[in-house]
C-alpha cells in the first residue's frame, strides 16, 4: 500500500476497500444492536415511521458489502487490519441475528440515544454527497477521507447520538423567556397559513436571529473562541459542517428556536423546515461547484458560504446568513464575486485538530 504525496489514497492499493469494509461492518453491527435494544437506541419520533423490511434489506446489503470489500482488501494489501475488523464486526452482527434479527416487545425509556438516527443519516448523506463531491468537485484534489475527517465524524456522531438531549436543551430558553406570554392567538393564526408560507417564514425568522447571533460570535472575542472551532476547517466538505463547538451549537440553536416557539408553526411546517435547514447546512459546506444559476442570489449556496470560511483577511466578516443572502445584502455584509472562490480556508496552522483538544481549546488561557 502506498500513499500519494498528500497522504491520500491511491486506487487499487487496498486502503479504500479497507475503510469501506470497516465502515459497513461497524454500521451492520450497530444496526443489529439498534434492532436488539430499540428502547435505548432509537428515537421515538423516527421509530414509528420505519419501513422495517426495507431496513432489513439495507442491513443485508451492508453486511454483504463489508465481506466483499474485506475480501478485496485481503487480495490487494497485506496491511488489511481495518478489513479484518470489518469482517469481525459483520460476523458478530450475523451471530446476533443479522438481517433476520428479532425485535422483542419493549417499553419506552425516558431517554434514548439516537444511534438509529446516526446510522441512517450518515448512510443517506454519504450516498447523496460523496457522488456529488466526486462528480462536481470544487477542489478536485481533495479526498473524501481527507485529513481531519475523523474529527468531523466525531462531531457528526455526537450531535446525532445526543439529538434528544440537544432538542430538549435548545427549547428551554424560549419557553423560559416567552412561556409566560399568551401566544395562543398569534399561533392559531400562523398554523392556518399555507404550508409553504409557514416554512419560508420559519426560515426567514430563524435566519435573522441566526444572523445576529453569528455576527455576535464573530464580534466578541470571548464568543469567537467557541466559533473559531467551526472556522478551523481547512478542507470544506459535507461532513465538515458538523464541526461546531457544543457551546456555539447550543447558543445559536436555542436563540434560533425562539421564533419557532413564539409563532408555533404547524408540526408539518416544522418538519419541512428542519429537513430543509439541515440539508442546506450540509450542502453549503460541501466541496462542490455545482452551478445554481440565479438561485445563488436567492439561497445560500456552497460558493456563498465558502467565502464565509475564507482565510483571506480582506474577506473576513462576510456572508453570515445560512439561508438567504438578502439578509447580508440588507446589513452590508454580502460578498459573492462572480465565479470566484476563496484560495484557502481555516484559521492558521496551529489550531488543534482533534475533537477533545478543540473541545477544551476555548477555555485555555494565553491565547492570541
Ligand atoms: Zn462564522
Ligand atoms: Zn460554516
Amino acid at each position: 500500500m502506498t500513499l500519494n504525496q498528500d497522504g491520500g489514497f491511491v486506487l487499487w492499493e487496498g486502503k479504500i476497500s479497507n475503510y469501506v469494509s470497516f465502515c459497513f461492518g461497524l454500521i451492520s453491527l450497530l444496526a443489529v444492536m439498534v434492532f436488539l435494544f430499540p428502547e435505548y437506541l432509537t428515537t421515538p419520533e423516527l421509530r414509528q415511521h420505519y419501513p422495517v423490511d426495507v431496513l432489513r434489506q439495507v442491513l443485508m446489503g451492508t453486511l454483504i458489502l463489508s465481506f466483499l470489500f474485506g475480501m478485496l482488501s485481503f487480495v490487494l494489501t497485506r496491511n488489511n487490519r481495518p478489513a479484518r475488523w470489518g469482517i469481525l464486526f459483520s460476523t458478530i452482527a450475523i451471530l446476533l441475528g443479522g438481517s433476520e434479527v428479532e425485535i422483542k416487545e419493549y417499553q419506552d425509556k425516558a431517554f434514548q440515544i439516537g444511534l438509529d438516527w446516526l446510522i441512517l443519516d450518515l448512510l443517506i448523506l454519504a450516498v447523496i454527497f460523496i457522488p456529488i463531491e466526486r462528480i462536481f468537485p470544487r477542489r478536485k484534489e481533495q479526498l473524501t477521507l481527507r485529513s481531519e475527517w475523523k474529527t468531523d465524524l466525531t462531531y457528526f456522531a455526537i450531535s446525532h447520538l445526543f439529538i434528544q438531549l440537544m432538542a430538549v436543551t435548545v427549547q428551554k430558553p424560549a419557553t423560559l423567556l416567552f412561556g409566560w406570554m399568551g401566544l395562543l392567538e398569534i399561533q392559531a393564526w400562523v398554523v392556518e397559513l399555507p404550508l409553504i408560507i409557514q416554512v419560508v417564514a420559519a426560515l426567514v425568522c430563524t435566519d435573522l436571529v441566526q444572523y445576529a447571533v453569528h455576527r455576535t460570535f464573530h464580534a466578541s472575542s470571548l464568543l469567537w473562541r467557541f466559533h473559531e472551532v467551526h472556522h478551523s476547517i481547512k478542507d470544506l466538505d459535507w461532513l465538515s459542517g458538523s464541526r461546531i463547538h457544543i457551546v456555539d451549537a447550543l447558543l445559536t440553536r436555542s436563540m434560533a428556536f425562539i421564533p419557532l416557539y413564539v409563532f408555533g408553526f404547524s408540526t408539518q411546517a416544522f418538519g419541512v423546515y428542519i429537513v430543509f435547514m439541515a440539508f442546506q447546512t450540509i450542502l453549503i459546506h460541501s466541496n462542490t461547484n455545482i452551478n445554481f444559476g440565479v438561485l445563488k442570489y436567492l439561497l445560500v449556496t456552497p460558493q456563498y458560504h465558502h467565502w464565509h470560511h475564507s482565510n483571506e483577511p480582506e474577506t473576513y466578516g462576510k456572508n453570515f446568513a445560512v439561508h438567504f443572502p438578502l439578509i447580508d445584502k440588507v446589513f452590508g455584509t454580502y460578498y459573492l464575486p462572480e465565479g470566484e472562490w476563496p484560495s484557502k480556508y481555516g484559521v492558521g496552522t496551529d489550531f488543534p485538530t482533534s475533537f477533545l483538544k478543540q473541545l477544551t481549546h476555548p477555555f485555555k488561557r494565553h491565547r492570541k
